[in-house]
């Protein structure tokens, strides 16, 4: 196979462009010595970089990795000659305007016109603010999340000093609404995170169920997108996972991870705040790099200090040739994902070697081999999986309550029992036309593993 190597061609057209916005500068000798050197450094770094799994090809199917689109990576590397700091605006005037437009589009993907957010290094750093607020505004309250949100939640609030509280999933992943209705009673939850698309399965919380406990008890409702955000765009969601979408606007605080289906390189994500005045929590006086100008420094509203302009420079150009539209092309890569999900568990579904406790809900399929006990399956997930890898077939695992599997409950006397799963983040758009490949590899896989 070969790497995308086009845009290199780009690069120094748009260089040579940005060189010119400078050209009354006096002169600076920029030659690097030691050309040799460095290349030889490279051809290491080169060298050190083959040992990885191939992320970027159809036939890794495992674990939420992918490379960015070309023009991110074009662009990063061109604000990079200008190294960019997005704290204030002396640090990065044109990529804190190209922030702004571009939180605003994801912003406006969610339906809001108005709203408080930025860039943060990723979905952690972006949920922990998210979370901040909401302590701040329910004070030593607890946040409550699903069995199967990202464990993050839990070790944030442990950094924020607030009480967690775990609420159980039903069957497909998803919160058990009936079940935090029951924890409500004792009126001590503060925020409630809504997950969609868990970092697992794939599994959206049923946000409307939750949006009506809100109206009734009045907690803080975060939405954590941070994998799922951009599916707000597929036209192919089943009628209920979309419902959640339809609603998501109404949360009071949504995460949303470039660098995951955003074609971003890593080091992107996005917290969203509904109601702008939030802002104010975050006022602080800086001796340093403030104030030369009167309009809004993001490092004003963020709780990360320095933060890479380039990856503002780099989702402000992705966006602006693949825009955030239903319909429009970045769409219908969102819709590829889902459809190549969606007919990998119909098809496992239809063979007898597996078991597929539910359909996916975006684009994440997980599934067992069929066996006596959730103990055996276990073991053969491990072997199939590594197998697989063996014919260059790349999948992940993920451990899942037995729950999920009612043929292995049935026979386990051990509720908290889980079995080792075979997941796939089929998160590229080619994984649609490779699905054939996909499938004759799992099941040369299968074969070796049952020899
Ligand atoms: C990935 C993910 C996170 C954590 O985000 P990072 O970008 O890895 O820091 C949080 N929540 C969900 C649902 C995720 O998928």
């Amino acid at each position: 196979m070969d790497f995308e190597k086009g845009t290199l061609e780009i690069l120094p057209v748009a260089l040579r462009m940005l060189e010119q916005g400078f050209a009354t500068l006096p002169a600076v000798d920029a030659r690097v010595p030691g050309q040799e050197r460095i290349s030889e450094v490279m051809q290491q770094v080169a060298l050190r970089l083959r040992d990885n799994y191939p992320y970027f090809h159809p036939l890794y199917a495992g674990q939420m990795l992918r490379p960015p689109h070309p023009i991110a990576r074009a662009a990063y590397a061109l604000a990079t000659w200008i190294n960019p700091n997005n704290h204030a605006l002396d640090g990065g005037r044109a990529s804190s305007a190209m922030e702004k437009e571009a939180v605003a589009e994801l912003a406006a993907m969610f339906g809001w016109q108005t709203h408080l957010g930025h860039l943060a290094s990723g979905g952690t750093m972006a949920n922990l603010e998210a979370l901040w607020v909401a302590g701040q505004l329910h004070p030593g309250k607890k946040i409550a999340a699903s069995a199967q949100a990202h464990y993050t939640h839990h070790r944030i609030s442990s950094v924020l000093g607030l009480p967690f509280a775990e609420v159980p999933c039903d069957s497909r992943g998803r919160m058990d609404t009936g079940a935090l209705q029951k924890l409500l009673a004792a009126g001590d939850i503060g925020c409630v995170v809504a997950t969609l698309g868990t970092t697992g399965s794939g599994s959206v919380d049923p946000l409307p169920e939750i949006l009506r406990l809100r109206a009734q008890h009045g907690f803080r409702v975060h939405a954590d997108a941070a994998y799922g955000g951009y599916f707000k765009l597929a036209g192919n969601l089943t009628e209920e996972v979309r419902a959640a979408y339809d609603q998501i606007g109404q949360a009071d605080s949504i995460v949303v991870d470039p660098h995951k289906h955003g074609l971003q390189p890593y080091g992107c994500g996005c917290v969203l705040f509904r109601d702008p005045s939030v802002g104010a929590l975050y006022k602080h006086d800086s001796p340093y790099t403030y104030f030369t100008t009167a309009e809004l420094h993001l490092g004003e509203i963020s709780l990360e200090c320095s933060r890479p302009g380039a990856s503002a420079v780099a989702l402000w150009a992705t966006q602006k040739l693949l825009p955030l539209t239903r319909g429009g092309e970045f769409a219908a890569g969102m819709e590829a994902c889902r459809e190549a999900a969606v007919s990998m568990a119909e098809r496992l579904s239809a063979d007898s070697r597996w078991l597929v406790p539910f359909p996916p809900q975006l684009d994440i399929v997980v599934w067992a081999p069929r066996a006596t006990s959730a103990r055996v399956a276990s073991e053969m997930s491990h072997r199939i999986f590594a197998a697989a890898a063996k014919r260059d077939l790349h999948l992940a695992m993920a451990r899942l309550p037995v729950g999920f599997f009612p043929a292995f409950a049935a026979n386990s006397s051990d509720p908290q029992e889980t079995v080792l799963c075979l997941r796939s983040v089929l998160m590229k758009p080619e994984h649609r036309e490779w699905l054939n490949q996909i499938l004759e590899r799992l099941d040369a896989a299968f074969g070796d593993a049952a020899a």
